[in-house]
């Protein structure tokens, strides 16, 4: 029998590594910058809030050990994309890794809503992945270290959340996970994988907007595991994706829901 070398702990460890994640002042992005930290990266934080969100990311990073640097940056302009990734580089080294959490939602009925509320949540959920991932693999084609990206979509890009008005949402996180696989399919053959994730209702500041308060308890009774995911419950999958764990998975739909879909 040949010699076996196979170190499976050593699959998800992400020494050395420099990773980037948007969104990463609040909920999703914050807390799986905070787990990329404590598997080993190194990790750029991106986020439009200048609230405290990416210093208080910044201060349990520096807990760890690791190293990052908090970015202020809108992901609807490439330049500032650009800019960040240049950034992250110089200050961190070259980017292997990226997670794109940076998201917003909200809901009206479909016949009252105006063109405005549409096309500023496309703007950020779609084109804002796009170009993100863009910025981040032009990084990593160019350093020719490969790469791993996982983009935040959600199940209801599957689904449609009942009782919820939001198709500009829904049809954003549908095209998530197909530009997802759609790039995953671009870069195969040249060392960048690309892979989504797929919460269910999970327990973050974007879960209080008024129209969803009201709501919690439903959710929680629809969901087959009864009750929302935490945060923390969206770290694994990131790690296990973007690590050497997973070197064979691109354009995956991972999906994260306490087995919502499968009803
Ligand atoms: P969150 O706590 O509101 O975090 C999202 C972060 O992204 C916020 O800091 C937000 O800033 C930032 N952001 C929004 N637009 C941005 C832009 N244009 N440029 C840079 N940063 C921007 O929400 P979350 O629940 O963690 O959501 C993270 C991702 O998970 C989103 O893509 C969301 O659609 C997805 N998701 C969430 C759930 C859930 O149940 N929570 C379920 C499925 C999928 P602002 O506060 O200023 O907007």
């Amino acid at each position: 029998m040949p010699e076996i070398t196979l170190n499976a702990p050593a699959l998800f460890d992400l020494s050395g590594r420099v990773a980037l994640v948007t969104g990463a002042g609040s909920g999703i992005g914050q807390r799986i910058a905070m787990g990329l930290a404590q598997s080993g990266a190194d990790v750029a934080l991106i986020d439009r809030r200048t609230d405290g969100g990416l210093a208080e990311t910044a201060n349990f990073i520096a807990g760890t050990g690791r190293r990052s640097v908090e970015i202020a940056a809108d992901v609807t302009s490439q330049t500032a994309l650009s800019d960040a990734v240049q950034r992250a580089e110089a200050e961190l080294g070259s980017l292997r890794l990226a997670v794109n959490a940076a998201g917003i939602a909200n809901a009206a009925p479909c016949e009252e809503m105006d063109e405005a509320q549409y096309q500023t949540l496309m703007d950020i959920n779609m084109k804002g992945v796009w170009l993100s991932c863009r910025a981040e693999a032009r990084a990593m084609l160019a350093h020719g270290k490969g790469g791993s990206i996982v983009n935040i979509a959600s199940m209801s890009g599957v689904i449609v959340n009942r009782g919820l008005n939001q198709v500009h949402y829904n049809a954003s996180k549908a095209g998530v996970i197909h530009m997802s696989k759609s790039m995953a399919m671009e870069w195969v053959d040249r060392g960048i994988r690309v892979n989504s994730i797929s919460p269910g209702y999970t327990a973050t500041p974007m879960n209080t907007r008024p129209e969803m308060v009201h709501q919690t308890k439903e959710f929680e009774s629809q969901t087959p595991m009864q009750r929302m995911a935490s945060v923390d419950e969206m770290v694994g999958p990131a790690i296990f994706l973007l690590s050497d764990a997973a070197s064979y998975c691109t354009g995956v739909d991972l999906l994260v829901d306490g087995g919502f879909c499968c009803w």
